[in-house]
């Protein structure tokens, strides 16, 4: 099966209006007019639909980091699915370690966020991977089948032909500590194997991303693994050269 290699890029809580225009733009230019691979951006939720109009008829696809779990209603403060969708996003990220982390949200809310996702039209990239102590404890694979059992039981094995996995081991996130090829390519298998447990059409079609520290430089190793579609980029998605280097080690 060939699986379009997916680069996506997660602004953050970073950006302005200002630098929104000058990273699309220059994203735009870097790219030549057409993405390479299939190529995502999440802004923050305020520059959405300005991100969405500098996108236009680029092929550059636009997401959100988050969304609620509800649909509408009585959430102050709260960004639903359908908001999302209005506003020209067809992916969402879900379950990403600084959402478990630093904002609670545990593996059942996760799975109602993706569910909610797809409720309204949007394809979830399901987030999930271990925290360092995890590894050295050697409960890599448990944690991670924890955080995609809980998604399969609530959504159902079929809910990933409209859905992405990337596998963000958090001590790679923002360390500059990148994992090998190798160590992403075991659980990238792993994660695959735990789908086709359940369906192996589905497992051989979803795309599982790695996300931590990919850059421009170390791209085309890590997506020259079987296992490995593509990119979940945090800071180096903040320059449009080093990203625009990504998109095109997905190209290959
Ligand atoms: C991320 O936030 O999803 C991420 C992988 O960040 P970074 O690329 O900065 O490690």
């Amino acid at each position: 099966m060939m699986r379009t290699k997916l680069v996506a890029g997660n602004w953050k809580m970073n950006g302005s209006r200002a630098q929104t225009d000058s990273l699309l733009r220059d994203l735009r230019a870097a790219l030549d007019g057409s993405p390479p691979c299939e190529v995502l951006v999440c802004p923050g939720f305020p520059y959405l639909q300005q991100a969405g109009e500098l996108l236009a008829g680029s092929g550059i696809r636009l997401g959100a980091q988050n969304l609620a779990v509800e649909d509408a209603g009585a959430f102050t403060g709260e960004v639903s699915g359908p908001m999302l969708a209005d506003l020209g996003c067809e992916y969402v990220l879900v379950g990403h370690s600084e959402r478990r982390s630093l904002f609670g949200e545990d593996s059942d809310t996760v799975a109602k966020k993706y569910v909610a996702a797809q409720r309204g039209g949007l394809k979830p990239v399901l987030c999930v991977g271990e925290s360092l102590e995890e590894r050295e404890a050697g409960t890599t694979e448990r944690v991670i089948g924890e955080q995609l059992r809980a998604v399969l039981e609530l959504a159902g094995v079929d809910s990933l032909a409209s859905a992405v996995i990337a596998y963000e081991p958090v001590w790679a996130i923002g360390t500059g500590r990148t994992a090998s090829p190798e160590q992403a390519q075991a659980v990238h298998a792993f994660v695959r194997g735990l789908v086709a447990e359940n369906n192996g059409i589905i497992a051989d079609s979803v795309r599982v991303l790695y996300g931590g520290s990919v850059k421009s430089s170390n791209a085309g190793d890590l997506f020259s693994m079987p296992d490995v579609d593509g990119g979940l980029v945090g800071g180096a998605s903040l320059d449009a050269q080093d990203f625009a280097g990504i998109c095109r080690a997905g190209g290959h």
